[in-house]
């Protein structure tokens, strides 16, 4: 049996994003801070494509901004005991792609910082969320096309029922991983409970 993969750090320096994790404050769908750290990872996989998503937001004029990446198994867990609607979470039992490291939710920043107008906040669990719902003007609708259009050419594939996430093809074949595999010198990049 081969090493599991080592998460990679995702910094804001090392990566040029930009990085608020909603589940490391309350400031998310739950009300409640489910991440005891505000550290951010991604499978080498996936980290490779964010790095190359990274450079098509940059030519089209945006930054990427992560909203959510790696997910402890326990932070799966707390999600879906506040919302076990498998529309939007996955069950823990079956797990998150989420939890494999290859999944990421995120939006596009301008030069100032302010994140586009994608006509929902992330986590919004409704058909409001959904891409191309028709609901939206055509400013959200081409805001949300950037963001697709970058992270298809960096290689990942998109969710139809939410705008913010992405993920490796062929997510659900990367095994699980878990709190152990988190390498512990890696930096803070959210403060948590803020
Ligand atoms: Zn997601």
């Amino acid at each position: 049996m081969s090493e599991p993969p080592r998460l990679v750090a995702i910094t804001e320096h090392s990566h040029d994003v930009l990085i608020d994790l909603v589940y490391a404050s309350a400031n998310n769908f739950t009300g409640r801070v489910i991440y005891r750290h505000g550290r951010c990872f991604l499978h080498p996989q996936a980290e490779s494509s964010l790095r190359r998503a990274v450079l098509a937001a940059r030519g089209l004029g945006f930054r990427l901004k992560i909203l959510d990446a790696f997910r402890p198994q326990a932070a799966q867990e707390a999600l879906w005991a506040a919302a076990p609607n498998p529309d939007y979470i996955a069950d823990p039992k079956k797990g998150s792609n989420h939890t494999r490291g290859v999944a990421v939710d995120l939006t596009l920043a301008g030069a100032d910082g302010q994140a586009l107008d994608m006509g929902t906040p992330v986590d919004t669990m409704t058909a409001a969320s959904h891409h191309f719902h028709a609901g939206h003007a055509a400013a959200v609708q081409v805001n949300r096309m950037r963001l697709l259009t970058v992270m298809l050419e960096a290689g990942f594939v998109h969710h139809p029922r939410e705008w913010w996430h992405y993920q490796l093809p062929g997510a659900d074949q990367f095994p699980l991983m878990d709190s152990p595999d988190l390498p512990a010198d890696a930096p803070e990049v959210t403060a948590p409970g803020g």
